[in-house]
């Protein structure tokens, strides 16, 4: 049986955060993750904004992590090599009554230390945004936009270089507390380990209930969200948000641009009892188009090329008003399971900062000596595609490979897909390749490429077809051979 120090139960956005900050010291961690890849709950499916921390009340855990997790991204992302993009947001006013809105998110701001909040008239917000007619607008300028599963990647790609150990498609079934350690059973066989870091997302209080009963309840929150097609970046330049809703603790009804040029409509709020329930709908896609055409009046039905949907993990109830702060803390019942509840937005800004909280934590019971020998990660500068044609010629001089080109939409190369099938961690899913380079992203959505990767997966790594999987474990793409 393998024994950690550290035993962190969800490789996502937090629990892969948490595991970078601790690959920094000398100590034996372990990430369960019962996806295929890191980023396989929440973390996949949101806005991917970095708020600024307008929006929750100073004294909150939501507010103090989501500003210094703010100030953190910006070097993060020039160490760990993940995009982000400091575009600022609007928070329009469409009359008077709306503006005082504006005034009382000024106040939480500055109260947080949010620099730079103005009110903005409308005639100004159109010569920024033409497209967006307002009465007065809030300008943010230190909200911006990332790539959720990019920042993960990295995140968990470092920790891994640096000897955290991820296991993949490993679920938590049970866990006992035997003397001083931990006795986790999972679907992979029995481990131990001295701490348990309770960051399991939706799943949170089943991980609790395994040892003591939770005194909280879990509520999941559907949001769906529309996507538009590249040709229609242009409709912004900036977020715009309307003024939030008085009720369910949510921030109403968006419009984000991305890192990769589509747009953002959403999300919805509907509490659901089933948090399996990410399906779209219908009826939710045309009342988020239409509230959408609200914040833009000339938004083209023609530019909505996709859906999809993310679960938000809250403590509190639609009677209860829908916002609770999160809950980050060592069970006092069982002494070495810190829990991490109620992490939803905006939980993926806070992510750097909760790792250190959490890193504080554990050092009160762990000594935690800074390794000498710390990895930092290969950055890849440029993709192939973004490269001059005399860069790109160069380099397949050097390596055949990337004269082969994959994905058509994204211009991907043979040389990337191998690169991201290669990855410390062990993720190899289609989908794993999509969120490392790009390849099956583009307009046909895989549609040319697939096949390609498959037989790379097949011929180069090995991997046999009837084990090769979308995105899940239980994804698999073929059921067997024909011919
Ligand atoms: C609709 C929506 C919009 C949002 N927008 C934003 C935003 O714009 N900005 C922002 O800052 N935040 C946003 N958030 C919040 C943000 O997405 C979350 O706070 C963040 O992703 C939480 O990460 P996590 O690691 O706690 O949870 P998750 O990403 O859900 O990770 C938990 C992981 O635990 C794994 N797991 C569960 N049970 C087990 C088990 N028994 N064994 C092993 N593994 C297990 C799951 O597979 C999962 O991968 C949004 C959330 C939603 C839903």
């Amino acid at each position: 049986m393998k024994n950690f120090h550290v035993a962190i139960i969800g490789g996502g956005v937090i629990g892969s955060a948490i595991a970078w900050e601790l690959s920094k010291y000398k100590v034996n961690t372990v990430v369960f993750e019962m996806g295929s890849d890191v980023a396989s709950g929440m973390t996949k499916a949101n806005s991917g904004v970095i708020h600024s921390g307008i929006n929750s009340a100073t004294d909150s855990l939501k507010a103090r992590f989501c500003v210094e997790g703010n100030k953190m991204l910006q070097s993060l992302s020039k160490q760990l090599g993940f995009p982000l993009k400091m575009v600022g947001k609007y928070v329009i006013a469409k009359n008077e009554e709306e503006t005082k809105e504006l005034e009382r998110l000024i106040k939480i701001g500055e109260d947080n230390e949010v620099p730079g909040l103005e009110i903005k008239d409308g005639s100004e917000v159109k010569r920024k945004e033409p497209n967006v007619p307002c009465y007065k607008a809030l300008w943010v300028p230190t909200a911006g936009i990332m790539q959720p599963y990019e920042f993960t990647i990295a995140l968990a790609e470092n920790a891994a270089i640096n000897n955290v150990n991820f296991l993949l498609e490993t679920k938590v079934k049970n866990i006992q507390k035997k003397g001083d350690n931990f006795l986790i059973k999972t679907n992979k066989g029995e481990f131990q380990s001295q701490i348990i870091v309770n960051a399991a997302g939706l799943n949170c209080g089943e991980i609790v209930s395994m040892l003591e009963e939770p005194d909280f309840n879990v509520y999941p929150c559907r949001g769906e969200y529309l996507v538009l097609d590249k040709n229609y970046s242009n409709l912004i330049n900036s977020m715009i948000y309307p003024v939030p809703p008085k009720e369910l603790g949510v921030l109403g009804v968006h419009i984000t641009p991305t890192i990769e040029g589509n747009i953002l409509l959403g999300p919805s709020a509907e509490f659901i009892d089933d948090a399996e329930e990410k399906r779209t709908t219908k009826e939710m896609m045309k009342t988020l188009f239409n509230e959408a055409k609200e914040i833009i009046p000339t938004l083209p039905e023609k530019a909505v090329i996709n859906a999809y949907s993310g679960i938000r993990c809250k403590l509190a109830s639609p009677k209860e008003g829908g916002w609770a702060d999160y809950r980050i803390e060592e069970s006092k019942q069982t002494p070495g399971l810190i829990n991490l509840l109620g992490i939803e937005s905006p939980g993926l800004t806070g992510a750097p900062a909760i790792a250190k909280e959490i890193t504080r934590m554990i050092s009160k019971s762990i000594e935690l000596k800074t390794k000498t020998d710390f990895k930092t990660r290969k950055i890849i500068k440029k993709r192939f595609a973004e490269m001059t044609a005399k860069e790109q010629s160069d380099l397949i001089k050097k390596d055949e490979r990337y004269g082969r080109i994959v994905c058509r939409c994204e211009h991907i190369t043979e040389a990337e897909i191998i690169q991201a099938l290669s990855n410390p961690i062990g993720a190899q899913t289609l989908s794993s390749v999509k969120y490392r380079c790009r390849a099956g992203m583009g307009r046909c959505q895989g549609g040319f490429c697939t096949q390609h990767i498959v037989r790379i997966m097949e011929e180069q790594f090995k991997i046999d077809v009837n084990k090769m999987k979308l995105k899940s474990p239980d994804s698999n793409l073929f059921d067997g051979r024909t011919r």
